[in-house]
């Protein structure tokens, strides 16, 4: 059956509930095995449980001579040794029988732990003809670089693991699309033993952090960025500092930010921190998705209580709910779903609210009297965009009272939203020199100058001239180059970011029912936007908890 399974069936807390800890192991991946033995060190000190030590990356590795050394006691972590063979996606090319001799040595100087793969699993276990130390535990693996097989595939590879004798089975495969995971979600579920699943690659990433939530025996964080052992590993900081996995349990809900691309956002690192602070047992990740409509559908357990939508999702995000907001309705984007107690799914909208609040208060800030009318009342309002951002920003200027003119791309999508909301099309060339008035609003809702096309900008600087007030969307960098070039016209600047904390601050009310801590998401956004006040992902490094 190739199809993915709901994850609503596959929960039952009490599965997981008598499982111990999840254990966090970083790969020790050195060429030398003085270094290796620094990454464990390094290792234990950012909190990790266990180091595995692969052998394989070892230039000149010469067992009788280098394990000693590297499993010494007493020793900063417990180690698990793996000695990966190319056939398994490993580095070692010789025969058998030397690297089972090494495994054998390592298990014989006290390993805690020995990985073995299952295609050779019968004949290494008969090589030690029952000479495995009572301390050791056997770790039988299979790797699947292309795919993740179906649920039936998957139950019988995990029988054939158990039925080598393994201690742990371990069950690696590969994400071509996110829902994939949801297979590997029901075996760590239902498996009898201790296991280790992880889906390899982008899409199959909550498989990395969840892990703890469905019983998963082990997950692998890398010492830092660059030592990943396996595609889209994430290091052992971010596990422990945003995701908080030591907090993870079978009853933390799961919210997050559906989008694709999704890895630049900054939001997992907001929301974690924002749950975190208020003691809420729930965990916030990415999820880079292709098809919103079988996400929620696979992904349809009470215990993924509520998403963000990032690009391209807003606008389907729509069609996907079981409910939509009015104001999301009229803009045709949703960017905040929360699950009903009864399953259904509700729609909201709160990139509106944010960023209109945002660019009025701009506005007020550089104005000496105060009104309580809206200062975008009566303004020619321009908006570069016609998709999810472009809507919103457009619906919420004409409530306001603005003149609303879309220029996009796409001509036609201009001519919709512009039907839509009852304003002018214009095409980007004709917004070049589109100057009816003074004292015009401009708002890019584009991704054009955002990380990593820095020097991309909408408009040029030419004709940001017309302009008395600009906004950009666009929030990684802060000061885009379109909002630099505005500044030196002598425009007033409204950053994305403003807008970012806003939509995120009525996210957080929305998944919890309670308003934002005030300030919170202001503080970390801010300090995630300046690298001097940041150390890792903006957090210190957690003490070793051993
Ligand atoms: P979307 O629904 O995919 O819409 C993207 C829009 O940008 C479309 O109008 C598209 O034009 C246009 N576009 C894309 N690439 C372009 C290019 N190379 N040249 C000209 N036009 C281009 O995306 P979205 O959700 O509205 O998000 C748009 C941007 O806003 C993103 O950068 C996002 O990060 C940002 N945003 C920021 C916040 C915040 O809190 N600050 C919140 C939401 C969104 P076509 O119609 O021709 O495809």
């Amino acid at each position: 059956m190739a199809a993915a399974m709901s994850v609503s069936a596959v929960v039952p807390p009490a599965a997981a509930v008598a499982r111990a800890r999840t254990l966090l192991c970083v790969p020790a991946t050195a060429r030398a095995p003085r270094e290796m033995a620094a990454e464990v060190a390094a290792a234990a000190a950012l909190g990790a449980d266990l180091a595995e030590l692969r052998l394989d990356r070892l230039a000149g590795f010469a067992p009788r001579r280098d394990l000693p050394a590297l499993l010494a006691k007493p020793r900063t972590l417990p180690a698990l040794v793996t000695y990966r063979p190319k056939w398994e996606g490993g580095e070692y090319e010789g025969e058998d029988e030397p690297r089972f001799e090494a495994l054998q040595l390592a298990m014989e100087l006290g390993a805690e732990y020995v990985d073995i793969e299952l295609k050779v699993a019968d004949k290494f276990i008969k090589f030690m003809s029952g000479k495995k130390p009572e301390t050791c535990k056997l770790i039988v693996s299979s790797h699947n670089y292309e795919n993740t097989p179906s649920a039936e595939e998957l139950g019988k590879l995990l029988a054939q693991i158990q039925a080598t004798g393994a201690d742990i089975v371990k069950i690696a495969t590969t994400a071509t699309e996110i829902v994939d995971v949801s297979r590997m979600f029901q075996i760590l579920v239902h498996c009898q033993v201790p296991i280790i699943g992880l889906v390899m690659n982008d899409r199959g990433f909550i498989s990395r952090v969840l892990c703890p939530k469905f019983g998963g025996y082990l997950t692998f964080g890398s010492l830092e960025k660059g030592k990943e052992s396996a595609p889209a590993q994430p290091t052992v900081a971010d596990l422990i500092n945003v995701y908080n996995i030591r907090q993870i349990g079978p009853d933390t809900k799961v919210f997050g930010i559906i989008g694709k691309p999704v890895g630049h956002s900054k939001s997992p690192i907001l929301h974690n921190e924002a749950f975190r602070s208020v003691g809420l047992n729930a965990v916030y990740v990415p999820f880079l998705v292709d098809d919103l409509a079988k996400f929620l559908h696979t992904y349809s357990s009470p215990d993924f209580a509520g998403f963000s939508c990032t690009i391209p999702h807003k606008e389907d995000a729509v069609r996907c709910c079981d409910e939509v907001d009015p104001i999301a309705r009229d803009i045709g984007a949703v960017n905040t779903i929360i699950r009903k107690p009864n399953g259904n799914l509700v729609g909201y909208n709160t990139d509106y609210v944010g960023a209109i609040s945002a660019i009025e208060d701009g506005i007020r800030a550089t104005q000496s009297t105060r009104s309580t009318t809206s200062p975008l009342a009566g303004r020619l309002f321009v908006v570069i965009g016609a998709g999810g951002a472009g809507k919103a920003l457009a619906y919420g200027a004409k409530e306001k009272g603005a003149r609303v003119v879309i220029a996009n791309r796409t001509f036609a999508r201009a001519q919709e939203l512009g039907n839509l909301i009852g304003g002018p099309a214009l095409t980007l060339a004709e917004l070049e020199n589109y100057h009816p008035e003074e004292g015009m609003i401009l708002a890019n809702t584009t991704a054009i100058g955002m990380h990593p096309n820095t020097n991309d900008t909408p408009l040029s600087k030419q004709a940001l001239k017309s302009y008395a007030v600009v906004f950009d969307a666009v929030y990684t960098p802060k000061e885009t180059r379109l909002l630099r070039e505005a500044a030196e016209c002598g425009a007033t600047v409204v950053s994305g970011l403003e807008m970012f904390i806003r939509q995120a601050e009525g996210q957080f009310e929305h998944f919890m029912g309670m308003p934002a801590v005030d300030g919170k998401f202001r503080a970390l956004a801010t300090s995630l936007d300046n690298p001097s006040t940041m150390k890792g992902n903006g957090r210190a490094a957690a003490k070793p908890r051993l």
